[in-house]
């Protein structure tokens, strides 16, 4: 019977983990710098030494990990991560397995579909059947749970909802297609709007002096501040980002009749300057009925939510090996 599991998030930045208990309780936590941009084989002997240390005189058999990407969580092999590694096609849970012994069972998901989960499990959606979480991030994450369960697809690859498309002939994303609600609602999308906003020099807005020689990462946060002290060009940008979460809601809404959207992510910080016109969008669009139905609310667990989520993902498994 496994009572403790690792539940651990991987991103660009910081490989953050936890040990966690059945009731879902934090019992020690750590956080690395992941060293992303070095390559796989950095990322990998990283992830290996921090389960080594966080697992250090504990008895741990089921690991659950999230990684921003297109992830084949059945194989257990990264398809794709354009966010953070040029990889393709690698199998993690092959070369885990090889650096710290067989008798280790990794689960792998993709980060947001582990932070849908943590947020059903522990935060914002605790009581309901069925939700999607969306997560504003570098990019716009999806998860959806259906019956109590992750939706993974038949590849394990369902949830991409940052790469629907919202504008047919809008802005290009990462991704390849034009229009994506990444591409409107994500970090990326808010510096592609405040660097084409500057470039019309009649615009007059603060932005123009308060995001000279600023590190890209921290533009949201200054439109934020920006837009909370009544600039009108960093207020409208808040707008597009409201209205195209709504359009992306009112479609997922009508699609799943789901109880429950939860928003989440380090941009939705900015939750009072776009969720009114996430809300009135999303019901101008939908259909009355299911719309009345889902509530949108905010997720409750911060960056703790793809750690819990993982870690929730890792216990299961190990139920379903005894069934
Ligand atoms: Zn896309």
């Amino acid at each position: 019977m496994v009572d403790k599991v690792i539940g651990i998030d991987i991103g660009g930045t910081n490989l953050r983990g936890a040990l966690v208990n059945k009731d879902g309780n934090i019992l020690k936590r750590m956080k690395i710098s992941s060293r992303a941009d070095q390559g796989i084989d950095e990322l990998v002997d990283n992830l290996a030494g921090f389960i080594k240390e966080i697992s250090e005189g504990e008895s741990v058999s089921n690991i659950g990990i999230g990684i921003p990407g297109i992830i084949d969580s059945k194989e257990g092999v990264i398809t794709q991560a354009p966010n953070i590694l040029n990889v393709d096609d690698y199998p993690l849970r092959a070369v885990l397995n090889e650096k710290l012994g067989r008798d280790i069972h990794f689960v792998i998901e993709n980060d947001s579909n582990s932070a849908a989960v943590g947020e059903w499990w522990m935060g914002a959606s605790k009581d309901v059947n069925s939700m999607i979480m969306l997560t504003m991030g570098t990019g716009v994450g999806g998860g959806i749970i259906l019956n109590g369960k992750l939706w993974t697809g038949d590849d394990g690859m369902a949830g991409e909802i940052g790469h629907i498309t919202i504008y047919p002939d809008g802005a290009r994303c990462n991704c390849g297609n034009y229009g994506c609600l990444e591409s409107y609602a994500s970090a990326t999308a808010i510096r592609r709007m405040v660097r084409e906003g500057l470039e019309d020099k009649s615009l007059d807005t603060t932005l123009r002096e308060s995001t000279k020689n600023v590190e890209p990462e921290d533009i949201p946060q200054i439109v934020m501040e920006a837009a909370s002290a009544g600039d009108d060009f960093s207020l409208s940008i808040w707008l597009e980002v409201g209205k195209a979460l709504g359009i992306a809601i009112a479609s997922l809404v009508n699609l799943l009749n789901v109880e429950m959207v939860v928003i989440g992510g380090g941009v939705s910080n900015a939750w009072d300057l776009f969720i009114d016109a996430t809300y009135k969008e999303a019901h101008r669009r939908a259909l009355r009925a299911p719309m009345e139905r889902a509530e949108i609310k905010r997720g409750l667990l911060g960056d703790d939510a793809g750690i819990l989520g993982s870690a929730y993902l890792a216990f299961k498994s190990d139920n379903e090996k005894k069934s």
